[in-house]
């Protein structure tokens, strides 16, 4: 064994500010910092955190003394974020408007026309996206693994497998109708497989499950699933009351959705024995989500009856704000009830589902995050190649920015849906993404804080992150 290298860190910045209780200004931070290492513009290092608040409060730690000490003047420290539910592997697509005539159909062709079936390509995109959140201060990620030619597929697992994210890759199924004995086979093989193959060494990534949605998926197949996953440990994710479609066709037995399945040859009448009852999706999962623990992501239309529910099976609900905007939602069904979940005792993460449904961008943040994180996978060629050019950061911060503006939610309530919840939706250590003391933590991410625009004593520097439009710079990444 190699002896371990550790020193002791001490972080002086204009503030300090976690969603646990860590929240000074001036703020510092004290770290005990193991076996680091260069990547990229950050440094890849274990992290302990010894102290953190006031400077003060800091100096009275007996490793102060000895630290070494850089300084972050005009910034503010935050834990490392926590991007809950995205499609790296989508990222080649780049950003698309949404096409309001085809609506979620038409967004759905999109991705299966687009959608790479080659491994090398699906692995230049996933790295491409991993670059894009580490870019955006993200350092844990829940991503679905999409499947290759209709099969579950662990190829972008184990291209995430090779850069520092932490998280999980859930590898998604489809399993409805006619095509539900091939899936079985599939996902069978797909276990076994995976049973057999070797994990990358010092990974923080696991694999998880992901039967697609109430509206793809069975509920025989939906109990595959949490079999699967309950005999290997594996986390479950799966999409849940999503759109008018899946509404429609989950209630009804009608709607789009059919008729595309009809259109596949993949209906079946005996699918009628599940759907069509006037249940809503949650409502159709629900002995699903008391027989396994998931997350569940979007639940954009959700009743009374719904949010017990979830609340019942303590099920973590993934809520991506830019992406409800994008596909309207809002205006079929009203907005977003994750307040009331959160009333209910249900943690709401966050999510920005994947890079077709976010803003393009045009400064390139993510480029030196590309070099640091192609050169450690050994990929030869360039991740960027098959992109948009456009620099969309997928980072979390910009769904609290969205949420706070619109919603004037409390600066620390919309930290803690970005960094805790998206621990406690992956099955990750929520105190990774504070800075508790005697925590491991995930990451530290400095934010440049405009002071004089918001320079009233009632804004705290919470409050100007929010409201500002400053790139969040990752510092350090936990090993
Ligand atoms: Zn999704």
């Amino acid at each position: 064994m190699p002896q371990r290298t550790t020193t002791i860190l001490r972080l002086n910045a204009l503030g300090i500010e976690d969603a646990l209780a860590a929240s000074a200004s001036p703020g510092s931070l004290l770290l005990e910092v193991s076996d680091a290492e260069a990547f990229g513009p950050a440094t890849l290092a274990g992290l302990k955190v010894l102290a953190a608040g006031s400077p003060a409060l800091v100096d009275r730690h007996p490793a102060a003394a000895r630290a070494q000490v850089r300084n972050l003047e005009g910034k503010v420290l935050i834990p490392a974020m926590v991007n809950a539910h995205t499609h790296l592997d989508l990222t080649h697509i780049g950003p698309r408007p949404f096409d309001r005539a085809s609506g979620f159909m038409g967004f759905v062709q999109t991705v299966r026309e687009h959608r790479h079936s080659d491994a090398g390509a699906i692995e230049a995109s996933v790295l491409e996206g991993a670059a894009r959140l580490l870019a955006g201060g993200v350092v844990a990620v829940g991503d679905i693994a999409g499947a290759v030619k209709g099969k579950p597929s662990d190829a972008a697992h184990r291209s995430l497998a090779k850069t520092p994210l932490w998280g999980v890759s859930f590898v998604e199924y489809f399993a409805i109708g006619a095509m539900e004995r091939a899936a079985c086979d599939w996902i069978e093989q797909f276990a076994g497989d995976f049973d057999n193959a070797e994990t990358p060494p010092g990974s923080r990534l696991r694999v998880g499950l992901q039967p697609h949605a109430p509206n793809t998926v069975s509920p025989a197949m939906y109990a595959m699933g949490v079999d699967l996953a309950r005999r290997r440990g594996w986390p479950l994710m799966t999409h849940l009351s999503e759109t008018a479609e899946e509404l429609e066709f989950v209630g009804q037995g009608l709607g789009p959705q059919r008729a595309f399945l009809e259109r596949m040859g993949l209906w079946e009448d005996r699918i009628l024995e599940d759907i069509g009852r006037g249940r809503t999706p949650v409502g159709h999962v629900g002995a699903i989500l008391d027989a396994a623990r998931f997350a569940a992501v979007h639940v954009n239309y959700a009743t009374d009856t719904d949010i017990e529910t979830l609340a019942l099976t303590e099920t973590p609900v993934v809520y991506c704000p830019r992406a409800s905007i994008y596909f309207e939602v809002d205006q079929q069904f009203g907005p977003h009830r994750y307040g009331d979940m959160m009333r209910a005792g249900i943690p709401v993460a966050l999510g920005t589902d994947s890079v077709i449904n976010l803003p393009g961008g045009k400064v390139d943040w993510a480029a030196p995050w590309r070099e640091a994180i192609t050169k450690r996978a050994g990929v030869v060629k360039g991740a960027s190649e098959d992109t948009d050019g456009q620099a969309t950061a997928m980072s979390v911060l910009d769904e609290m920015r969205t949420l706070y503006r619109r919603d004037a939610l409390d600066g620390a309530v919309v930290l803690g849906m970005g960094t805790m919840d998206g621990a406690r939706a992956l099955g990750l250590d929520p105190l990774a993404f504070t800075f508790k003391r005697g925590a491991s933590i995930a990451g530290v991410v400095a934010i440049e804080v405009d002071q004089k625009r918001w320079a009233a004593e009632h804004w705290r520097n919470i409050d100007r992150i929010m409201l500002g439009s400053e790139r969040p710079e990752l510092l350090y990444i936990g090993k």
